[in-house]
């Protein structure tokens, strides 16, 4: 890891999860003098915490051309370490003929993008499984090159490649403010002093809107906690990764299983949930049935936060390197039970390790990949909503063309930041 702070650079990036690793791969790779400043590290927030899932199956559809082009630069990355990569596929199970019409509706669209998914009937699912299911599912919506891949081991790998083409990380770096000279960004004043940059990118995760806020830019973002459990290593015959609804799993380059379920999110109040109220409704209303409403510690800790701080001051970052929130063992513990009277294979398992992270969401659940109108040199990547891991890479590459000035790799509309703007 680089010691010494470069005095310029031609970008830099701030925070070294999944996101800005990749942006930097990208940029060192086309020669570009990147270094990402992290203020804790490397992967230490939600790029380690993940499911490892790479899918396209449910994503939204302005999301699968990135998903598919994140395909071939995960063989790139496994062809050149182990990082667990393997298309398993990836299985959503209906229950119900409601389950499935909702499947169909999504696929009717992802077909048509070249996604190559498609709808299973019971019949179909004994081959899928390789393991007896003692649910009566009806049929599923099935990707066969969707799959998974060790979120951590992932995330250090592309920082290995990153800074084998050229980049420098920082790590124990927090970035506390934005540095402009006449509007433009300028570059950044982190803890250890000023970094020039032609360009600047924020790919902060669940800090990005208190950055963002600090330097004049409005960024809709709340943080989603949401909890994983790893179970011992258990033979049960399932090699895909499966959304059973109640439960998730995915087997582990360690043998065990990663384990939780959609309804393992909780969405705490805090002032940033009532600024934003309005923007974030229609998505509540969304997933209400998934997302549970909690009122606790995390308002007044949020509230007492200061949200404007200067190149001299300690900030946020630097007093809090790595959110690390306790798991909710309850509803992963449920999650767990349900996969097991689901799959009887599983029943020796037992739980080896829980953790929880926030995600970081938007309004509109898709990121936020753009340029920042009226602070010329300023980026954002950020805003991934609980599936950036999987596009992480494409993301990344995206990101470096914007930067860059190149035609973008895919249509990057859908994902610009004045999306947001009041009109
Ligand atoms: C429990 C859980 C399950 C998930 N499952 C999946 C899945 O299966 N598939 C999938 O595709 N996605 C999944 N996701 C989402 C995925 O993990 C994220 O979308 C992705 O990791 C986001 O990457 P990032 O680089 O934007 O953010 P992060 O990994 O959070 O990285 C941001 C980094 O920025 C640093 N930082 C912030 N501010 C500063 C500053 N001022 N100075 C310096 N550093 C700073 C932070 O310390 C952090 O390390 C899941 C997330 C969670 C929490």
């Amino acid at each position: 890891m680089a010691s010494v702070l470069p005095k310029q650079v031609d970008v830099a990036i701030i925070g070294a999860g999944i996101i800005g690793l990749s942006t930097a791969w990208a940029l060192a790779r086309a020669g570009v003098r990147v270094a990402v400043f992290e203020k804790g590290v490397i992967a230490g927030e939600q790029s380690s915490r993940n499911w490892g899932w790479i899918r396209t199956v449910g994503r939204d559809p302005r999301e699968l051309p990135l998903a598919m082009h994140a395909i071939d630069l995960w063989k790139e990355i496994q062809a050149q370490h182990d990082v667990g990569y393997r298309q398993t596929g990836v299985a959503y199970l209906a229950e119900t003929q409601a389950d499935m019409d909702g499947y169909r509706t999504w696929l009717d669209k992802a077909v048509g993008l070249g996604v190559p998914a498609q709808l299973l009937d019971r019949e179909q699912l004994p081959g899928l499984f390789k393991t007896r299911s003692a649910r009566a599912w009806i049929g599923a919506l099935h990707c066969a090159v969707d799959g998974v891949a060790e979120p951590d081991r992932a995330t250090q790998t592309i920082a290995k490649l990153a800074i084998a083409a050229g980049a420098q990380v920082f790590e124990q770096t927090a970035v506390r403010c934005l540095d402009r000279t006449g509007g433009l960004a300028s570059g950044i004043m982190t803890e250890r002093g000023r970094v020039a940059a032609d360009a600047v990118v924020l790919a902060g995760g669940a800090w990005s809107r208190l950055f963002c806020g600090n330097a004049g830019v409005s960024f809709p973002q709340l943080k989603v906690h949401a909890s994983v459990l790893r179970t011992t290593p258990v033979d049960a015959g399932l090699d895909l990764a499966i959304n059973g609804k109640d439960f998730t799993c995915r087997k582990r380059a360690d043998g065990g299983y990663s384990v939780s379920q959609l309804g393992a999110s909780v969405a705490d109040l805090t002032p940033d949930s009532i600024r934003l109220c309005r923007q974030f409704f229609p998505a509540w209303l969304s997933e209400k049935k998934y997302l549970k409403l909690r009122v606790g510690k995390r308002f007044l800790d949020e509230l007492r936060m200061p949200t404007r701080f200067g190149a001299n001051d300690v900030t946020p970052f630097e007093v809090h390197r790595t959110l690390d929130p306790a798991p909710g063992m309850k509803s992963i513990g449920v999650a767990l039970d349900k996969l097991k009277q689901a799959f009887p294979a599983f029943e020796p398992a037992q739980v080896a390790h829980a953790w929880a992270g926030f995600i970081d969401v938007t309004p509109d659940a898709i990121p936020v990949i753009s340029g920042v109108d009226g602070v010329p040199g300023f980026y954002l990547a950020s805003g991934f909503s609980g599936h950036g891991f999987g596009i992480g890479p494409a993301a990344g590459a995206l990101m470096a063309d914007l930067v860059q000035g190149n035609s973008p790799r895919v249509d990057p509309h859908a994902f610009r930041l004045s999306r947001y703007d009041k009109r």
